[in-house]
C-alpha cells in the first residue's frame, strides 16, 4: 500500500544518512586524533577538553589497606569498599552496593543530591563488617568517581564544568565537587576523607592496570560515553606544571563532546540534540551511548507513525513521549530470535501500548534498531582507532612485541551483544588482521570503582 511504501522510504533514507563505510570511519578516527592534539595544545583548543587527571602513576599492586569508593555518573551510583592486601596479595575482600538516584534529584539542588549520596554512603559504612580492617588510628579514605567533566586542580579537587547525561543543577557548575561531597558527609556525621577525585574512565584505566600491565586506555560505553589514556607528559603543551617523575599523565578526553563534519548525523539526531538538556554539546555521545540509542529509534518510529500511518490512522500517544523507549528495550527487541518476534510484539504492547503489529512491521522495527546500534558501535570503534593512532599503536613496529589492552566498561557494552560485536568487528576491520592481534578490548567489570579505591590508596594522606 501507499502507506507501507512511504514508511519504507523513511527507513531507507534514515539508513542512508546513517551510513558508516570504512572510509568514513577513517575520517572520523583522523578527526579524533587531530582534536586530541588540539585539546592538549591549549585550554579551550578543541571540543575535546583533554582534561589533566593529576594521575601520573597507575596502581602497582603494592597498595594496602581498607579503602572506599563512591561512583556517581549516571542513573545509579555505587558504593564499595576493598581490602587491599599489598604486594602479591591483591584484593583480599570487596563489597559493593548499587543505589538508584531518584530522577528528581538529578535536576534539583546541589545539597539535596550530595546529601542523598552521603547518607547512602554513611549507611554503607555503618554496615562494615569485621572482615574489613581499618588500620588503627586512621581516618577512612575514599576515591570519588565522578563521571562528569571536571577541571581538576589536584588529585583531590576540581570544579564541575557542566553536567551531562540528564543531570542539570546549575548551582553545582563551577563548584568543587569534593568540597560539596565533604560538606555533605560532615552533615551526615561521616568521618571520611576524599583522597582521590577521578573520572570513571580514569578509574577504569587504573583498575585495569592493576591486573594487567598492558592496559593503556579505557573506554566507557554506558549511559554516556568517554575515554581516557596514558599520555607522555612532554606531549601536553598546555601542562605548565613540573614534569612528573613517571613522565606520564592520564588524560580524561571527555570524548563525548567530540563532533566532526564527518559524523553521519540525521535530522532525528539534530532534533534530539535541540530538545535535550544540553543542546549543541556531547554530540558524539548522543549518537553512540546508551542514554540516546533507544530515543533515536523512537523518533524515527514516531515519524513513520505521523507521516506514513505506520501504526494505523492515529499516532500511538505513548510513542510521542521522549525517552519512553529505553536502550535496554531496544536491545531486547533487536536481539529477539523468536521466529514470530514475540519479544518485539510484547515490548511494543507493554511500553508503547501498540498491539496491532504484524510480523513484517516487527521486522522493520528490528531493522531500525540495527541501523542505530550499528552506527553507534562503528563510530565508537573509529574513536578507539583515533586514540590508538595518537599513541602510535595502530601499527606494528619492527621487532617489537607490543600488546595493547583497552579496558572497557559500561552497561551498553556489557549487555548489548549486537553493539559489542559490531564494535569489535569494525575495529578489526579498521586495524587489519596483523595489528588486530596485538590489540585487546577487555571488559573490566566495575573497574572504575575499584580503580578509584586504588587511587585513593596510592594518594593516601598516610603515605
Ligand atoms: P552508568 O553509565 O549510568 O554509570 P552503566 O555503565 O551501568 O551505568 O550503564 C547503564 C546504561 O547501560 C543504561 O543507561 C543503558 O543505556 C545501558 N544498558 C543497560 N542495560 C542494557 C541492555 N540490556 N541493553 C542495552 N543497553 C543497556
Ligand atoms: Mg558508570
Amino acid at each position: 500500500s501507499g502507506r507501507w511504501i512511504k514508511a519504507m522510504e523513511i527507513v531507507k533514507q534514515f539508513e542512508e544518512k546513517c551510513g558508516t563505510p570504512i572510509s568514513k570511519l577513517r575520517q572520523v578516527a583522523d578527526a579524533m586524533t587531530v582534536e586530541m592534539h588540539a585539546g592538549l595544545a591549549s585550554e579551550g583548543g578543541s571540543k575535546l577538553k583533554m582534561l589533566i587527571s593529576y594521575v601520573d602513576n597507575l596502581p602497582t599492586g603494592n597498595e594496602k589497606g581498607l579503602f572506599y569508593a563512591l561512583d556517581l555518573g549516571g542513573t545509579n551510583f555505587r558504593v564499595l569498599r576493598v581490602q587491599l592486601g599489598g604486594k602479591d596479595s591483591g584484593i583480599v575482600n570487596q563489597q559493593f552496593e548499587e543505589v538508584s538516584i531518584p530522577p528528581s534529584l538529578m535536576t534539583g539542588t546541589s545539597d539535596a543530591l550530595f546529601d542523598y549520596i552521603a547518607a547512602e554512603l554513611a549507611k554503607f559504612v555503618s554496615r562494615e563488617g569485621t572482615d574489613f580492617q581499618l588500620t588503627p588510628g586512621r581516618q577512612r579514605e575514599l576515591g570519588f568517581t565522578f563521571s562528569f567533566p571536571v577541571m581538576q586542580s589536584s588529585i583531590a579537587s576540581g570544579t564541575l564544568l557542566r553536567w551531562t547525561k540528564g543531570f542539570s543543577i546549575d548551582e553545582t557548575v563551577g563548584q568543587d565537587v569534593v568540597a560539596e561531597l565533604t560538606k555533605a558527609m560532615e552533615r551526615q556525621g561521616l568521618d571520611m576523607r576524599v583522597s582521590a577525585l577521578v573520572n570513571d574512565t580514569v578509574g577504569t584505566l587504573a583498575g585495569g592496570r592493576y591486573t594487567n600491565n598492558d592496559v593503556i586506555a579505557a573506554v566507557i560505553l554506558g549511559t554516556g560515553s568517554n575515554a581516557a589514556y596514558v599520555e607522555r607528559a612532554q606531549a601536553i603543551p598546555k601542562w605548565h606544571g613540573l614534569l612528573p617523575k613517571s613522565g606520564q599523565m592520564v588524560i580524561n578526553m571527555e570524548w563525548g563532546n567530540f563532533r566532526s563534519s564527518h559524523l553521519p548525523l540525521t535530522e532525528y539526531d539534530h532534533a534530539l540534540d535541540a530538545e535535550s538538556l544540553n543542546p549543541g554539546e556531547q554530540i558524539y555521545e548522543k549518537v553512540i551511548s546508551g542514554m540516546y540509542l533507544g530515543e533515536i529509534v523512537r523518533r524515527v518510529l514516531c515519524r513513520m507513525a505521523e507521516e506514513a500511518a505506520f501504526f494505523g490512522d492515529t499516532v500511538p500517544p505513548k510513542l510521542k513521549v521522549p525517552f519512553v523507549l529505553r536502550t535496554p528495550v531496544m536491545s531486547a527487541m533487536h536481539q529477539d530470535t523468536s521466529p514470530d518476534l514475540k519479544i518485539v510484539a510484547n515490548k511494543l504492547k507493554d511500553i508503547l501500548e501498540i498491539s496491532n503489529t504484524f510480523l513484517k512491521m516487527r521486522k522493520v522495527i528490528v531493522e531500525l534498531c540495527d541501523i542505530v546500534a550499528r552506527r553507534g558501535a562503528r563510530l565508537s570503534a573509529a574513536g578507539i582507532l583515533g586514540i590508538l593512532k595518537k599513541m602510535g599503536r595502530d601499527t606494528i613496529k619492527e621487532g617489537e612485541k607490543q600488546r595493547t589492552v583497552i579496558a572497557m566498561d559500561g552497561g551498553l557494552y556489557e549487555h548489548y551483544t549486537e553493539y559489542r560485536k559490531s564494535l569489535e568487528n569494525s575495529l578489526n576491520e579498521l586495524l587489519g588482521e596483523e595489528v588486530s592481534e596485538t590489540i585487546v578490548v577487555e571488559h573490566s567489570n566495575d573497574g572504575s570503582g575499584i580503580g578509584a579505591a586504588l587511587l585513593a590508596a596510592s594518594h593516601s594522606q598516610y603515605l
